[in-house]
């Protein structure tokens, strides 16, 4: 059986990883003949806007996904005359918008910060004077991990903050003092059979994501349930399939939605042996109508994204309970290289040989 991926990143390199012992082949498309994917899967090079390059992608697949949530719209739609796309498209145009998300999220009653739509210089005045400072204002499209952002802590900022983003729709929001940054992962078959992760909680440091901590401490079973529940209602509202991850900002009790992506997620890393079901494997099953696997954590498991360069392999695989993923990129500064995820049983052992791993990724980090 085959699964068309489009996209050839880490991503599709570790659905493909999943793949294999379900019998399922990968096949990707990437504009890059070095894709990370490639390695281990059947590649695709082209461009997605490409009629005949996508006739040949979607030629004998089953079901075709995505592993970014930049493909074009148009891409995911055309290509579904070939075969069904899971997430739905409609997924894909309301992730892709930060304005679009936030509206759908407010029209479905998940709080967020607040926001206004920002066309012109006059507009941010207006918005600025409606949200207040501090805030954030970001292109609407085609933002990521934390690129396309500018943070106005002062009147003085908006001049700036303008002068780097304009020329783009953009969005202002309320800068919001959160507690912690979550994220849930939920999972829904083509069968409408439903399950989600623990809610993971995850630390950034310069708009991208360092750590993801799984399940997150202190998790409580009302702060579980109330992800669930506002999860279940986009699953509802986008008549969903794959897995969907939403990030949350935590503030006392209350859940606000920054965004979601309509595929597997960087934060769920850590499912591939701290959950008994990885949600690579669970992906998978859901787009092509099997059962879903277990979605509950093993033990305490703490993911460390690999940035910009890589630690020692040896001193890594000696800290008991790491295993070390490696993405095969060439590094600079600033790319996601691989990632570690930490296992234990116990969360008193788990932060002991965390300290250890951490030494060895930014040496100068403070014991
Ligand atoms: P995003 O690209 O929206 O996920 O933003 C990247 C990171 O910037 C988030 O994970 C937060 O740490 C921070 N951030 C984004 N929006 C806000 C906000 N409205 N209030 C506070 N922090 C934010």
């Amino acid at each position: 059986m085959k699964v068309g991926v489009l996209g050839g990143g880490q991503l599709g390199r570790m659905l493909a990883l999943a793949g294999y012992p379900l019998g399922v082949h990968v096949r990707c498309l990437d504009a890059l003949t070095d894709a990370p994917a490639g390695a281990l899967c059947e590649l695709v090079v082209g461009d997605y806007a490409d009629a005949v390059t996508l006739a040949r992608f979607a030629e004998g697949v089953a079901v075709i996904t995505y592993e970014f949530e930049n493909v074009p719209v148009t891409t995911a739609r055309q290509l579904a005359e070939f075969c069904p796309v899971y997430p739905p498209p409609l997924a894909l145009e309301k992730a892709q918008d930060r304005l679009v998300e936030k509206s759908f999220l407010r029209e479905l009653a998940i709080p967020t910060p607040p926001f206004l739509a920002v066309e012109s210089r006059a507009d941010l005045d207006e918005a600025l004077t409606q949200i207040g400072l501090p805030a954030v204002l970001k292109t609407r499209r085609l933002g990521y991990d934390g690129k396309g952002q500018a943070v106005l802590r002062q009147p003085q900022d908006r001049e700036t903050a303008w002068a780097s983003l304009q020329g783009s729709p953009l969005i202002l929001e309320g800068w919001v003092n959160f507690d912690r940054e979550l994220s849930l992962l939920a999972v829904r078959s083509t069968t409408g059979e439903i399950a989600f992760y623990p809610l993971v909680a995850n630390e950034h440091r310069d708009g991208i994501l360092r750590i993801s901590r799984a399940p997150a401490p202190n998790l409580t079973p009302a702060l579980q349930a109330l992800a669930e529940a506002y999860a279940q209602r986009i699953l509802d509202a986008l008549q969903y399939v794959g897995v969907l991850a939403i990030e949350f900002f935590q503030v006392g009790q209350m859940l606000l939605a920054n965004e979601m992506a309509p595929r597997v997620h960087n934060s769920g890393h850590w499912t591939i042996e701290g959950a008994v079901t990885s949600q690579f494997a669970n992906h998978l099953c859901a787009i092509l109508g099997l059962p879903l696997g277990d979605t509950a954590a093993i033990g305490q498991s703490v993911m460390l994204n690999l940035i910009g360069t890589l630690p020692d392999r040896v001193a890594v695989l000696a800290v008991p309970g790491a295993h070390l993923h490696l993405y095969d990129k060439a590094p600079r500064p600033g790319r996601k290289l691989g990632h570690i995820t930490l296992r234990a049983d116990e969360a008193q052992t788990l932060e002991a040989r965390l300290v250890q791993l951490q030494k060895l990724i930014d040496p100068s980090a403070p014991a």
